[in-house]
């Protein structure tokens, strides 16, 4: 089975947008293992994209239209398509109450050229679109199909993802089944260099790296006939790159880090507060946005001057004289100090300067401690970190987070 990728749309032959529909498309074909030799950009206009619809016809079994599924009259891609298959056009009352319900909801009046919306060639199978007015549509007729599209990115990944992509892997008879091992304190470059002979080697499942903030991840893709052939094609791959890896590895099921936290407190029952200098309740945010937490999370204290430090958490004021706010000794006295108030098992703090000002020759703008107080003692880890004041302070909450996972896997064992 070949495909053709047909994006519609003047903008894109002037140059106004770039055509990330082909990019998006290309790959998942590309992934389905689905030959795709030709992408063709057409403008807005009738008799270009009879066209390009009637040579794309004749070279490729299956065309992916997207873009003019819209209400305006330079919309054209399913007229062009139904004449092309040889359909009339009609209404689908479903598709209607749709776009009247949207319309509703959003408060708008709604044109009676939406209604073009609702219509679609006979016959064809019609895609929802949760994120927009505009359906799509599949047309099949014997060995070849068109899959229309709407424009929008936002709507058209998500109803590639949900409609299409699971017609593709019944044509196909291939489905794709997707790990993501996320990875925290290596760099991508570091990861990418020890997994490289195992990535070269790979054609089915294949690895891909990703960057994201602060620290990144890994998709391993199968293409197989069910799930269970992918998960046993997954399988020994997902342990070897954590065996190459090694304790950075923190999920293989694209858990963030904080949600694995949670899980590690609630199975070994364990609670924690948070005193938080630089990053500013990121931490307690975090935790907080998995549902349940509330049994292990106890509390969380922002406590930014040095006055709120001494007063909430006891840091004494010879430590903070002694060594300033952002010093081992006041991430442990706040560490200890959050831990004591609150009863909670554990005690994690951060302080450091966040920038842009305020850094010194000793003291530059990244340098951050994080602190985990236990009941054996207490762990700091001094970072210089880079970045704007926000990526900073990100980086600063996955630290401490990470510190926290790796006591809870019990890698860390002096607190
Ligand atoms: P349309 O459905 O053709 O009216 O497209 C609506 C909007 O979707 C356009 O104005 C673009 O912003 C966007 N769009 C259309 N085609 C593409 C494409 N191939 N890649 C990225 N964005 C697109
Ligand atoms: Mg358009």
């Amino acid at each position: 089975m070949t495909a053709e990728i047909l994006s519609v749309g003047t903008e894109l032959l002037m140059g106004n947008i770039l055509n990330t529909n082909a990019q998006y498309i290309s790959q998942k074909l590309c992934d389905l293992g689905i030959n795709c030799y030709f992408q063709t950009t057409v403008g807005d206009n009738h008799d270009r994209l009879v066209a390009a619809v009637g040579l794309a016809l004749s070279r490729a079994d299956l065309l992916i239209l997207t873009g003019g599924l819209g209400p305006t009259a330079d919309d054209l891609t399913k007229e062009t398509i139904a004449d092309a298959f040889g359909r009339d056009l009609v209404l689908d009352p479903a598709s209607e109450a749709h776009i009247r319900a949207r319309f509703a909801r959003m408060g708008r009046e709604m044109t009676p050229n939406n209604m073009k919306q609702a219509m679609f060639p006979r016959g064809c199978i019609i895609l929802p679109n949760p994120n927009g007015t505009a359906p799509g549509c599949i047309v099949e007729a014997g060995e070849k199909a068109a899959i229309l599209l709407p424009g929008p990115p936002k709507e058209m990944a998500p109803m590639f993802d949900a409609s299409v992509m699971p017609y593709l892997e019944k044509r196909s008879g291939y489905m794709l089944l997707s790990h993501v091992v996320r990875v925290f304190g290596m760099g991508e470059s570091e990861a990418e260099y020890r997994l490289l002979p195992l990535m070269e080697r790979q054609t089915n499942p294949t690895v891909a790296p990703y960057a994201l903030a602060g620290e990144m991840k890994l998709r391993v893709t199968a293409r197989c006939k069910d799930a269970a052939e992918g998960e046993l094609m997954v399988t020994p791959l997902l342990a070897e790159i954590k065996e190459t890896l090694g304790s950075v590895v923190y999920s293989t099921n694209d858990q963030e880090l904080h949600e694995v936290c949670a899980a590690l407190l609630r199975e070994h029952g364990m609670t924690l507060a948070a005193a938080e200098s630089c990053t500013g309740g990121m931490i307690a945010s975090k935790l907080i946005s998995v549902p349940g937490i509330s049994e292990y999370f106890l509390e969380g204290a922002v406590t930014y001057s040095n006055e709120a430090k001494m007063r909430r958490l006891g840091v004494k004021r010879e430590t903070l004289e002694a060594h300033t706010a952002v010093s081992e000794a006041v991430a442990r006295e706040m560490a200890e100090g959050i831990r004591a108030t609150s009863g909670a098992s554990l005690g994690l703090a951060t302080t450091g300067i966040a920038g842009p000002d305020g850094g010194t020759a000793e003291r530059p703008v990244g340098l951050v401690y994080v602190a985990l107080a236990g009941a054996k003692g207490t762990a700091v880890r001094e970072l210089h970190l880079s970045g704007n004041r926000e990526r900073i302070r990100n980086a600063a909450s996955l630290n401490a987070l990470d510190l926290l996972r790796r006591y809870l896997c019990g890698s860390l064992t002096n607190c």
